[in-house]
């Protein structure tokens, strides 16, 4: 931990933001928030009933706009506001509070809960309001098409070329409160440590992908994180 460190890159997932008050939204049992995930995150779901799925999201939205961000979170705008290194933030969470804490460099690979997308044109806009099927694009004017910008399950994820090109070019990948099993995510500290980054964990406990890390700091982020930012601060 003594190399000046030229390219930090966050992958971070529901375990930073618990600490905000958010239930995190893959459970152990498959549901997110007492819905079934093929009732509520496929494409499948989405056309067979848009305003069910809709429904869903827009219930949401509420619940994540009011959320405010934990330590951790602003941890990570004290370190790009203080380290020459480039930071990156690469998220699997919807929610927003990386914003929030007015972290840059932001890619939100599973989307975000406040952008909508046109299935018709691609548009994307964002909002903090309610969608239904009879909505309009007012790129294209089609009513209907438009979807949460969230990635359904059978869905590509988002930015994957420009995270492929971070994972290869940092120094030091650092993974916040993801399980580590859910791929491609799961694989990115592999592809890090081959092209030579020191990798660091910090989660609440072991989770799989244990050996791939250099170093393992449990706790709740909140505590973790800024321990980490400090002592990265320090050796700058
Ligand atoms: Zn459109």
């Amino acid at each position: 931990m003594s190399r000046k460190y030229k390219h930090i890159l966050f992958l971070t997932g529901a375990g930073i933001s618990a600490e905000s008050g958010l239930s995190t939204f893959r459970s152990e049992n498959g549901l997110w928030n007492n819905h079934r995930v093929e009732d509520v995150a496929t494409i499948d779901a989405y056309l067979r009933n848009p305003d069910y799925v809709h429904q869903f999201y827009n219930d949401m939205r509420p619940e994540l706009l009011k959320a405010v961000p934990n330590p951790a979170h602003l941890a990570i705008t004290e370190l790009q506001n203080n380290h020459p290194a480039q930071i990156d933030v690469v998220t699997q969470n919807v929610d927003t509070l990386h914003e929030k804490a007015g972290n840059k460099n932001i890619y939100h690979i599973h989307g975000q809960i406040n952008q909508i997308v046109c299935m018709n044109c691609g548009y994307v806009f964002e909002t903090w309001s309610d969608i239904n099927s009879e909505d309009k694009c007012e790129k294209c004017g089609i009513t209907g098409m438009l979807k949460p910008n969230i990635v359904f399950f059978g869905e590509n994820l988002l930015y994957m070329n420009k995270v492929d090109a971070l994972l290869k070019s940092c120094d030091l990948f650092v993974s916040v409160g993801t399980s580590g099993v859910v791929y491609p995510a799961a694989g990115f500290v592999q592809i890090a440590k081959m092209f030579g980054a020191d990798t660091i964990e910090l989660n609440m406990e072991k989770t799989s992908n244990n050996l791939l890390f250099d170093r393992h700091i449990y706790g709740p982020a909140g505590t973790t994180l800024p321990a980490l930012v400090k002592e990265l601060l320090e050796n700058k």
